[in-house]
């Protein structure tokens, strides 16, 4: 896959500039890299051998698997070293989303993610992060599909983990010159990377942010998620405070429910109890089996139960997260090439 790619429209410019091409003809450039309908036209002698110089290379698709939801779809792609990824696409006409990896496995090892087991191969750079974006669109108008809406960085691996090459590969597919995903329709989930948290809010995009919290005490947050003992419940939430404070919006707190782990009523109460006065949203996930990890999902009485129990104890909005792609491996946490 190209680096190309992956660079911004600043960076763009400037690798223009050193490679002797007048940078007024960026944001041809930029949009013919970005834009399929835009790269077969003529942009005039030096622009067009500029561009033939560095094309982008589509991935190679290892493996193409339809749900059976008919909502889902899951591709493990090759990438140039020959490492593979998993990119999911999800939804129907008129708002599809891309779940997108950031890296080839994953550094922080929760229990239940599949991605976790892998270990941490390496970080994708943005040009890889970009193509992935590319790979779906271009799969869905060849198919006669509208384009993707929304991006979630949601696929493997630990995204605030590879800050720089995540940031810049947003920047690229957020860029109305090119793919044109709207800011608001972007979101990152990290499994509460406090110091990526606070980078973030600095840069202040409109991306929503999703933490993974699991746990309402250290003990049973930390038993799921080691990286708990790095970044503690205490701190990871005044980090979601500042975030919210900053950027306006609101933290979406994401919570896997595993039966008998962190289900019961008690839970519900003291999760209430913790988020309160936070400007947060809170999505249950049950629990997607993996290979090896033992949990199970509550039954479907129980999270709503749980549910329940958040709105009316902590008047907090609560979703539950539909179950989706989990016959072929593409719900959460079962990415792992
Ligand atoms: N690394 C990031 C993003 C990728 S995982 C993060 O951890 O947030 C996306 C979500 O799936 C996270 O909330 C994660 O905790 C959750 N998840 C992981 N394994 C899961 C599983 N087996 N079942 C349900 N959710 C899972
Ligand atoms: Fe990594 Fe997220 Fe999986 Fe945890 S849940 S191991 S942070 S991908």
């Amino acid at each position: 896959m190209s680096a190309f790619m992956g660079l911004t429209f600043r960076q763009l410019q400037l690798r223009m500039k050193e490679e002797g091409l007048n940078p007024v003809h960026a944001p041809v450039v930029f949009r013919s890299l970005h834009r399929k309908a835009a790269r077969m036209t003529n942009h005039g002698d030096r622009v067009d051998e500029w561009l033939a110089r560095h094309p982008g290379v589509a991935p190679e698709v290892v493996r193409d698997i339809a749900s059976g939801d008919q909502v889902t779809r899951k591709f493990l792609l090759r990438l140039e070293d020959g490492r593979e990824v998993e990119t999911v696409l999800m939804g129907y006409e008129g708002r599809y989303t891309a779940c997108v990896s950031s890296q080839v496995g994953c550094a922080m090892g929760c229990v239940f993610c599949a991605t976790g087991k892998m270990g941490f191969l390496r970080h994708l750079t943005a040009g890889e992060m970009v193509a992935q974006v590319h790979f779906l669109n271009e799969h869905l108008a060849a198919n006669e599909k509208s384009p993707l809406r929304n991006v979630v960085m949601m696929g493997m691996g630990e995204p605030l983990h590879n800050f720089g090459p995540v940031m810049a590969a947003l920047d690229v597919i957020t860029d109305a010159r090119g793919v044109g995903i709207a800011p608001t329709r972007v979101s990152i989930s990290t499994v509460g990377h406090i110091p990526g948290i606070q980078k973030l809010a600095a840069l202040k995009r409109k991306y929503s942010l999703a933490v993974s919290l699991h746990g309402a005490s250290d003990e049973e947050r930390g038993a799921l998620i080691p990286v708990n003992k790095r970044w503690p419940i205490r701190q990871l939430l005044e980090a979601c405070r500042s975030y919210s404070e900053v950027t306006g919006q609101k933290v979406l707190i994401s919570w896997t429910l595993i039966a008998g782990a962190n289900d019961s009523d008690d839970h519900a109460t003291r999760l209430a109890e913790l988020l309160r006065g936070m400007k947060v949203q809170v999505n249950l996930i049950p629990l997607n089996p993996t290979e090896d990890f033992e949990g199970r999902p509550p039954s479907d009485e129980r999270t709503l139960e749980f549910q329940r129990i958040l709105r009316e104890s902590g008047g907090l909005p609560v979703t539950i997260r539909q179950r989706r792609g989990i016959d072929v491996g593409a719900g959460c946490g079962q990415l792992a090439g």
